[in-house]
């Protein structure tokens, strides 16, 4: 049963394997009830005589039964899950690492649609996977423009997704805050080294983490990715294979990318490239749209959801106590440069900002690094939790900042990039 704010009322039969796909506008709001019989969104079940309710969402609920049509491709997804479990049960069993699978695609196939579905369905069997995003336009696990990892330790909340950005700042200091490593951009293409290296960092602390995880070690990795399939986003999926020594790569809805993959894998002891179609129920997602999702997570950050409000902690800092970085101006190509100078650094190198006007209504991530902390290693540092600057006092050299915890800053070294933000 679907409801609209209008009051609207629908009753939907659902035959087996089939799905009831909706779209809600950031304005409206919809609400759905499943009446009788099994239905999920994206991998999680849906309880009966429940109201969902869904804002600014693209979805939807689809029901097995016993499947005999096969109008969508849940089936296939379904066996693609069953053939990583078997990995898992066979990992458990020999104490070893469990499966590292890579969704791979363009944009707008429904990647993280079927890395939800895919982490449901582990959980659903008992797993414990660690969940990763790299797609930094979307932020759906801390902030756009961070890389993050996070274990599926409950269910995918129907409404709100992967923990919602709110749930993130409440836990903001805390072990079950995702991992994440802030590179500030929407499209890792603005700077290919800086993302690549906060990948690495990722990688790094993620696969640590799992060696000392009994729980999480045989379940392995989800891994979303931007879906960037030019040059640059096969360098960062070769990249990402050799981060997360990844052995499943699932692509999906792109027949060359997929014969690119099996070209360059297919003698690769131990790597299985997987093909998959992409649903028809996937919807495109104009620039507007994803703007706008990026506005609702930050503003989800600080102020939480209808389901979990919070209210954030304004706070007035001293410029001299805090640090803010940035990363340098790329000045030049290479090629540009007389010959032996190299520019390469600047893409990885911080920079002080002294200019405080630049910093009004940014998005800044706190960084896990000691006062003292060498410069140079401060982009190898995970983020505590973010903050927003929503006034600067260049007279008072003061600015007021926006945090989901109260108290001081938990840190001084924050690093800024390019995300910015309005209250209205
Ligand atoms: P990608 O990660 O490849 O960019 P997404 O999984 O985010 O793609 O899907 C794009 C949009 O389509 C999202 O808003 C998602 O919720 C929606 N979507 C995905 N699968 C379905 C489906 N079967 N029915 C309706 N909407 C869907």
């Amino acid at each position: 049963q679907g409801k609209n704010e209008l009051g609207d009322v629908r009753i939907v039969d659902l035959d087996a394997d089939s799905e009831f796909r909706f779209e809600v506008d950031f304005k409206a709001q919809v609400q759905i009830k499943l009446l009788k019989g099994t239905a999920e969104i994206f991998g999680t079940e849906l309880a009966t005589g429940v109201d969902y309710t869904f804002s600014g969402r693209k979805a939807a609920v689809y029901t097995w039964h016993e499947y005999t049509a096969n109008e969508t491709p849940m089936s296939s997804y379904l066996n693609t899950h069953l053939a990583i479990q078997q990995l898992r049960t066979l990992a458990r069993s020999s104490n070893e690492l469990g499966p590292r699978v890579l969704v791979i695609g363009p944009h707008d196939v429904g990647k993280t649609s079927l890395c939800k579905i895919m982490a449901s369905y582990a959980f659903r069997q008992g797993e414990k996977p660690l969940y990763v995003s790299l797609d930094t336009a979307e932020g759906s696990i801390t902030m756009p423009g961070a890389v993050t990892a996070t274990a599926i330790s409950h269910l995918i909340d129907i409404e709100e997704g992967f923990g919602s950005s709110a749930t993130t700042a409440a836990s903001m200091g805390s072990t079950t805050m995702p991992l994440a490593y802030y590179y500030g951009y929407e499209s890792p293409s603005e700077n290919v080294k800086m993302y690549n290296l906060v990948v690495s960092r990722l990688a790094s602390t993620a696969n640590s983490r799992l060696a000392a995880d009994a729980d999480s070690r045989a379940s392995g990795i989800i891994i979303d990715t931007p879906g960037l399939i030019d040059q640059v986003g096969y360098e960062l999926i070769w990249h990402a294979v050799q981060e997360f020594s990844v052995n499943v790569v699932v692509v999906l809805g792109h027949e060359r990318l997929y014969s690119d993959m099996m070209k360059k894998y297919k003698d690769q002891a131990g790597i299985t490239v997987v093909k998959l179609n992409k649903s028809g129920g996937v919807v495109e997602r104009d620039k507007q749209f994803r703007t706008q999702l990026q506005r609702t997570k930050i503003k989800e950050y600080f102020y939480g959801t209808p389901k979990c409000e919070l209210s954030p902690y304004s706070m007035l800092v001293n410029f001299n106590d805090i640090n803010i970085w940035r990363v340098g101006e790329v000045i030049a190509p290479s090629s540009a440069l007389p010959i032996g100078m190299e520019n390469m650094d600047s893409e990885t190198k911080l920079v002080k900002v002294d200019s405080f006007d630049m910093c009004l209504h940014s998005v800044m991530a706190i960084l896990d690094a000691d006062d003292s902390e060498d410069e140079g290693n401060l982009l190898n540092s995970s983020v505590v939790g973010f903050i927003y600057i929503s006034d600067v006092n260049d007279e008072k050299k003061k600015m007021t900042i926006l945090s989901p915890s109260p108290g001081r800053l938990p840190r001084r070294h924050v690093l800024m990039g390019a995300f910015k933000w309005m209250e209205t």
